[in-house]
């Protein structure tokens, strides 16, 4: 019997009702999709703890023992039932609170073995575990399931609480599939590579996952799903992109010539880190090879990722080629015009701004410029990524701070030359190494990973809300010795009104606070022109406060601003919040960075917090963020997305797995770049079943 063949009704316990909601809540229609939804937790029930031996929240535990006190305390709505539960050696405190107390008090009786279960809790008033609202049935007289392994538990919809669909329906359903796994399943895996990497075989991995006797078996099954999982994911990568690079001709760029080597030895006003030098001779290579690059750069906030893209840039200009570098926000195309002008000055090298402000008329000029070849380098936003602005000869496309830009948007590039650019993506939000390697699994990775000599590592430090005196004063103190200071809110959308005000109430507050400066104010409602004119009073240092929302979070660079003050941080994440703090440490002085919250954190925030003080090495920080939020909400990662979701692996914990499963890809793909041999047919077959997934991606464009 093929289980991916046999429809969900048939399997018992799954009437056509339910087949339907597992349908639209799982996407499971076969007995086989239906053994692929697995457990979330496990509760041990193979064995009966000891009070004593509780040491941790987070763990369901059971415990024989009986009642040996109980009392009530409190009225209304306050009211609590505290019951003394000892095992024979220790007592322990079960609670419960309000309306719970009736239905549990007449079970309740002296002399009378229990089982009780539950997930103990540490008090922070008795500095002592107990149960809140735990289970608790006389022992022998449950009639629940009972297991001598590890339960498993299984996520579900409200829709499917609603109808009955619960864990325990879902456990059923599983335990109704078991016999079936009896003959065995056909393996997605070689016979060699479960050798290699000592892997379960998928039939009693299915069994194990689901219903494992020991810790060890369910790891065991679980380890080899993970792998399953990542395995193809990688494969479908790597794949890709072998086909692309078969067929990605791209401009050759031998040359180093007039333009990088008059900058380098006239216009280079400092020594290149090891690191940038590293970069470049990356890129140099692509660009010489003939093939098109897919290089990702990622550098730390002030890692001088712009230099590079200059460099760059210039290198592609030695070869007659165009460069365009597309930045996400006005602000930052500005800056980068800015900044590009200056460093090139002299050189004879043409570069222009196009962004949504530049006018019909400057557009016109613009375009026949581009053609005719005068611009060298064009920065700008995504408006030049309309079909309108056309090339002469586009050979080089930067991306700086990638993830605000769509994957679709990118691949637009294609289409302004005959053969594509080679692409350069910049981004400051390290990604970790995982996510890179299956998120950007086709493109090749350079790493900035020293910053530019003489800077100070900027001191950040954690207050409350009731400590805003104090920072007045250091406020005070900083512009005194000719600082300057950025104070941002989080106004998330931008559309918020109430979020607006609480910008507006922070710019009259720093107003009221500090008359004797001069304090300017931008967020993402005020038009271009006057965000613009804001910066620049800034930037020029005739405003000594900028009270902002996080449209300076990317990119924007003034060395002398020594202080970013982040009002609510908590809700901010943490790469968001190392951005933010990058705009500050761009100068020679100590820099700070002062993280404001309210005084009651959750566990999560007052973590954040602390890793921000901590560290200032935003890869380490990528990780964390990754650890506490999962890739779905990393930022960055949205847009890009896996090629299948991930149903049991996860790319914050399984590195390694991840490692091993990119290894056994690449062996395969090595022997066999085509899966044309039959004994890789199992390989085609299994890409082709994930397909309908892979589709609803973009990521045949992401190249
Ligand atoms: P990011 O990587 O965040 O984009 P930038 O390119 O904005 O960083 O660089 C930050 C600052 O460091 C800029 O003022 C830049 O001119 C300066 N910088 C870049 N490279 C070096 C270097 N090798 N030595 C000294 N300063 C540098
Ligand atoms: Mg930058």
């Amino acid at each position: 019997m093929d289980l991916s063949q046999l429809d969900i009704t048939y399997v018992q316990g799954v009437g056509s009702r339910r087949a339907e909601l597992l349908k639209r809540e799982l996407g499971v229609s076969t007995a086989m999709d239906m053994l692929y939804v697995f457990p979330y937790k496990y509760i041990d029930r193979s064995r009966f703890y000891l009070i004593r031996e509780i040491d941790d929240e987070d763990t369901f535990v059971q415990i024989r023992g009986t009642i040996v006190g109980m009392q009530t305390i409190g009225v209304g709505n306050k009211e609590r039932l505290s019951v003394e539960f000892s095992d024979g050696y220790d007592t322990i405190e079960l609670l419960w609170f309000s309306a719970a107390i009736k239905y549990i008090k007449p079970k309740l009786k002296a002399n009378t073995n229990y089982i009780l279960f539950g997930k103990p809790t540490f008090s922070k008033y008795t500095h002592r575990y107990e149960f809140i609202h735990p289970d608790l049935d006389v022992e022998g007289a449950t009639n629940k399931d009972t297991y001598h392994g590890l339960e498993p538990y299984y996520n579900t919809s409200e829709k499917m609480k609603n109808s009955m669909l619960n864990t325990k329906a879902i456990r059923k359903i599983m335990q109704n599939l078991m016999p079936m796994l009896q003959n065995g399943v056909p393996e997605t895996l070689g016979a060699d590579i479960l050798n290699r990497y000592h892997l379960l075989n998928l039939t009693q991995s299915l069994q194990y996952v689901h219903f494992p006797q020991s810790f060890q078996q369910k790891d065991q099954a679980r380890a080899r799903l993970k792998f399953e999982e990542l395995f193809y994911i990688q494969l479908h990568i790597l794949r890709t992109a072998n086909r692309k690079i078969q067929y990605s001709e791209a401009y050759k760029m031998p040359r180093v010539g007039k333009f990088f080597n008059s900058f380098y030895y006239n216009n280079l006003p400092f020594q290149l880190t090891n690191a940038q030098k590293r970069v470049i001779h990356e890129i140099r290579d692509d660009l010489m090879s003939g093939q098109q690059m897919n290089r990702l750069l990622q550098g730390d906030v002030g890692s001088g990722k712009t230099l590079v893209a200059l460099m760059v840039a210039l290198l592609a200009a030695d070869n007659g080629a165009q460069t365009c570098i597309m930045a996400p926000t006005e602000i930052l195309a500005n800056q980068h015009f800015q900044t590009i002008s200056k460093f090139v000055e002299g050189l004879g090298i043409n570069v222009a701004l196009l962004t949504g402000s530049t006018t019909k008329k400057q557009r016109k000029i613009l375009h026949e410029q581009l053609t005719d070849g005068t611009i060298n380098i064009l920065v700008g936003t995504h408006a030049l990524i309309e079909d309108t602005v056309q090339f002469q000869h586009l050979g080089l496309a930067i991306i700086d701070e990638q993830h605000r830009f769509g994957v679709k948007q990118r691949s637009k590039l294609w289409d302004k030359d005959q053969l594509p650019p080679h692409i350069l993506v910049m981004t400051a939000t390290p990604i970790p190494r995982t996510l890179a390697m299956t998120v950007y699994g086709d493109l090749q990775v350079s790493v900035i990973d020293e910053l530019p000599p003489g800077r100070k590592p900027i001191m950040t430090v954690h207050y409350n809300i009731q400590q805003h005196a104090r920072i007045n004063e250091f406020i005070h103190k900083q512009i005194q010795e000719g600082r300057q200071v950025y104070v941002v809110y989080p106004l998330i959308t931008e559309n918020k009104k109430l979020e607006l005000l609480d910008l507006q109430n922070g710019y009259e507050y720093f107003c009221t606070n500090f008359p004797q400066y001069k304090i300017c104010m931008v967020h993402g409602q005020m038009k271009a022109q006057e965000k613009d004119a804001q910066m620049q009073l800034f930037a020029r240092g005739e405003a000594q406060i900028m009270v902002a929302t996080t449209v300076i979070e990317v990119g924007v660079n003034v060395p002398n601003a020594s202080v970013m003050i982040v009002e609510n941080a908590e809700r901010f994440g943490l790469s968001q919040l190392h951005q933010l703090r990058g705009r500050v440490g761009r100068g020679a002085d100590q820099s700070y960075c002062i993280l404001m919250t309210s005084q009651e954190l959750s566990k999560d925030t007052r973590k954040r917090m602390r890793i921000m003080t901590e560290t200032n090495d935003g890869f380490r920080i990528a990780e964390a963020d990754l650890q506490l939020r999962g890739p779905g909400d990393l930022e960055g990662t949205q847009q890009s997305g896996l090629p299948f979701e991930l149903h049991i692996a996860s790319l914050a914990t399984d590195g390694e797995i991840l490692n091993l499963a990119r290894q056994a890809a690449k062996e395969v793909l090595a022997n066999d770049p085509t899966l044309e041999n039959p004994i890789n047919q199992v390989y085609i077959d299994r890409l082709k079943k994930l397909r309908p997934q892979i589709d609803r991606t973009d990521w045949g464009e992401i190249s």
